[in-house]
């Protein structure tokens, strides 16, 4: 073992991955024109509303998007607004949540919603998550649905999807591996907000329908030239 390699080892850090400038720029030239012909109509990408964005992607955190989108229209019936939101009691906010399990989010974003009609919804990722129950994967959601920011994004479908096309060394779910995922994520984004705002769709949307957990669909996915791990058909990551 080298030297680099071992101080490494010691260290259980990964050497930073070289993405290769044209192939990252295939990749989401690809990935957003398959995605303008493929995009399920989901109604929280109809809006850039963060307030109905955020609610969809707590939703969405621990529920099927088909289960959702029922809760969400009736969540948004009965709170249509942030203001109206913070009026409520928590105990009509975690109501309205019932049947969605993980209650914890209800309250947290009964929480917040004082903190933001107090002090405005933060726009960049990193003001976002300081709101509570936030995480760095929801905030990047809402700084780039909402506020068309240049933010980076990982859930579980996009850390699949990244590892598989640029790096099947790491594993989407290992700790140690987070890092390089999002670093990678950061490298595939395009230079506008707006772009970006279709890109992270994209890759969600290639993690939901073609590259997903159980079923690789490579036969029809826009990125098959440039996948290290395409065709391979076993492998749960
Ligand atoms: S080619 Fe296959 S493994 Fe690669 S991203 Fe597409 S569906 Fe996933």
């Amino acid at each position: 073992m080298g030297d680099a390699a071992g101080r490494r080892a010691r260290r259980g850090t990964r050497p930073a991955i070289r993405l290769d400038p044209t192939a990252l720029r295939t990749f989401g030239t690809k990935l957003r024109a398959w995605y303008r012909r493929h995009a399920r109509d989901l109604p929280w990408r109809q809006t850039r509303d963060p307030y109905r964005i955020l609610v969809s992607e707590l939703m969405l955190q621990q529920t099927q998007v088909a289960r959702v989108i029922d809760f969400y229209h009736r969540f948004l019936e009965r709170f249509p607004s942030v203001e109206r939101l913070a009026k409520a009691r928590e105990s009509q906010v975690v109501a309205q949540w019932e049947g969605l399990g993980y209650y914890a989010r209800a309250r947290n974003l009964h929480k917040l919603s004082r903190r933001v009609v107090r002090e405005g919804f933060p726009t960049e990722a990193d003001q976002l998550r300081t709101l509570p129950g936030i995480g760095p994967y929801t905030a990047g959601a809402v700084a780039t649905f909402a506020f068309e920011r240049r933010a980076p994004l990982v859930d579980t479908n996009v850390a699949r999807v990244l590892t598989r096309v640029f790096a099947p060394h790491l594993h989407p779910k290992r700790a140690r591996d987070q890092k390089a995922i999002w670093a990678i994520a950061e490298a595939t984004l395009p230079r506008t907000g707006r772009a970006s705002w279709t890109h992270n769709q994209a890759l969600m949307e290639l993690g939901a329908l073609l590259c997903t957990a159980r079923v690789r669909h490579c036969g029809a996915c826009p990125v098959r030239s440039l996948c290290k791990s395409r065709d391979q058909k076993t492998g749960a990551r």
